[in-house]
């Protein structure tokens, strides 16, 4: 017989790991919002995959998506300066969670894997618990469900230090080459454009990270789709002109009433197993590692450790499921995990000098700006020019 498996959370990490698991494994997803409620709700992210995260979504044959049109650089602005396009390796894509999860669920349903609507609290924890070989906790940042170890030393900040803003739009000129936008503008915040899928056909992502306070800290209290929009073209308009000038005056709205969003992180990193009635529970994603978006890595990461607790089940497949075995997941994801956290950390304070000066530099020579711009596809290299070469 096979071993039983529940997944609590069905965002991202709950699925890729539904997807790599269903073979070997009887699993049960339980969540807490069927997928009509996800399609019909607000937007959650801006989930851009690179690279890997596409290559892994082919290995565990997860749905593909068309888009003629994918991301293909990174363009960087300091201030009122645009200093390059980067090009990235590979193709990146952004597909709006909503249309994303719910598509999902439904082909996993379709393919044998269980789903229970419910919203798991204590004491349905510990009957779970009791009936399954092993339970997943990917309740992302609502979560986690069990008190996961805080590590220190990954997680120094007791605030967020940024107001999440984001707006799913219509009525934008895309930028040429098509690829993400970074605006950073020192010590007020960043914007970032993002093209995107949804199920209303293409948008344009603005994506603000306000530091709090400061002169971005403007949508406080907004909670209407017009005042927002009104309050995006305000700011775009004073902080953003070179987007500002691509807005269609008279097409420019929401891609539909629920297509923007206002959340603040505060990261936390946690050691992602624990014992619970002398049984073993472990964490994936958000729940565990939860990270600014900043760096738009918390898919991405969310991708790369589900692989790793794949790997890490296979490999213990016909052994008990212990602390071992937590160890043994921990110790594949530990040193991504600090990397992306320490890299996303440094990127929400003011940028090191050497860092500008790289950026600086892609300015005058494309071989530099494809590597910063491969920074986003591959987070080891952007942590390597933050902090190697900070040393040497
Ligand atoms: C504004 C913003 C922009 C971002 N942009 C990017 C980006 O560009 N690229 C990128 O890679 N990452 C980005 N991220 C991060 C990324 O969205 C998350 O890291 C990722 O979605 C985490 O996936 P998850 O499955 O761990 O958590 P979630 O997607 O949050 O899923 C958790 C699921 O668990 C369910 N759940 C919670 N509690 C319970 C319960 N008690 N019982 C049952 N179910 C429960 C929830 O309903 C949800 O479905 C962004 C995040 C934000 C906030």
């Amino acid at each position: 017989m096979k071993k039983q498996i529940c997944i609590i959370g069905s965002g991202t990490t709950g699925l890729h790991l539904a997807y790599a698991l269903k073979e070997e494994f009887d699993v049960t997803v339980i969540h807490s919002s069927s997928p009509d409620e996800i399609r019909n709700g607000r937007v959650m992210s801006t989930q851009v995959h690179f690279g890997s995260t596409i290559t892994r979504e082919n290995r565990f044959n997860m749905p593909k998506w068309e888009d003629n049109d994918p991301i293909r650089s990174i363009h960087i602005t300091i201030g009122d300066q645009k200093l390059f396009v980067g090009l990235l390796d590979e193709p990146a894509l952004s597909v709006d969670q909503r249309l994303y999860f719910s598509h999902c669920m439904k082909d996993l349903e379709s393919k044998g894997v269980s789903f229970r609507l419910l919203k798991v609290d204590k004491e349905e924890l510990e009957r779970v618990i009791d009936k399954f070989d092993l339970v997943i906790d990917c309740t992302g940042k609502s979560g986690p469900l069990l008190p996961f170890p805080i590590e220190e030393e990954l997680s120094p900040f007791q605030v967020p230090q940024r107001k999440c803003i984001v707006g799913y739009f219509v009525g934008i000129k895309p930028n040429n080459p098509v690829g993400v936008s970074v605006t950073v503008l020192p010590e007020v915040g960043e914007m970032f454009e993002i093209p995107a899928i949804t199920e209303h056909g293409p948008v344009t992502i603005l994506f603000i990270m306000a530091i709090p306070g400061r002169d971005l800290d403007l949508f406080k209290g907004i909670k209407h789709a017009n005042e927002f929009t009104d309050q995006i073209k305000s700011v775009t308009h004073k902080y953003f002109p070179d987007i500002h000038e691509r807005i269609d005056k008279k097409g420019f709205a929401l891609s539909d009433d629920q297509g923007f969003l206002q959340v603040a992180i505060n990261p936390v990193i946690r050691k992602p197993y624990v014992t619970f009635k002398n049984k073993l529970v472990i964490g994936c994603g958000d729940s565990v590692f939860l990270n600014d978006p900043i760096t738009g890595q918390g898919c991405n990461l969310s991708s790369y450790c589900a692989e790793q607790l794949y790997e890490s089940l296979i490999q213990y497949k016909h052994s008990r499921w212990d602390t071992q075995l937590g160890e043994t997941y921990w110790n594949r994801t530990k040193p991504f995990v600090k990397e992306v956290t320490e890299w996303t950390n440094a990127m929400t304070q003011a940028l090191p000098q050497h860092v500008v000066q790289t950026l600086l530099e892609g300015a005058q020579d494309q071989t530099k700006a494809d590597k910063v711009a491969q920074w986003f596809a591959d987070p080891s290299r952007a942590h390597e020019a933050f902090f190697q070469k900070a040393s040497t």
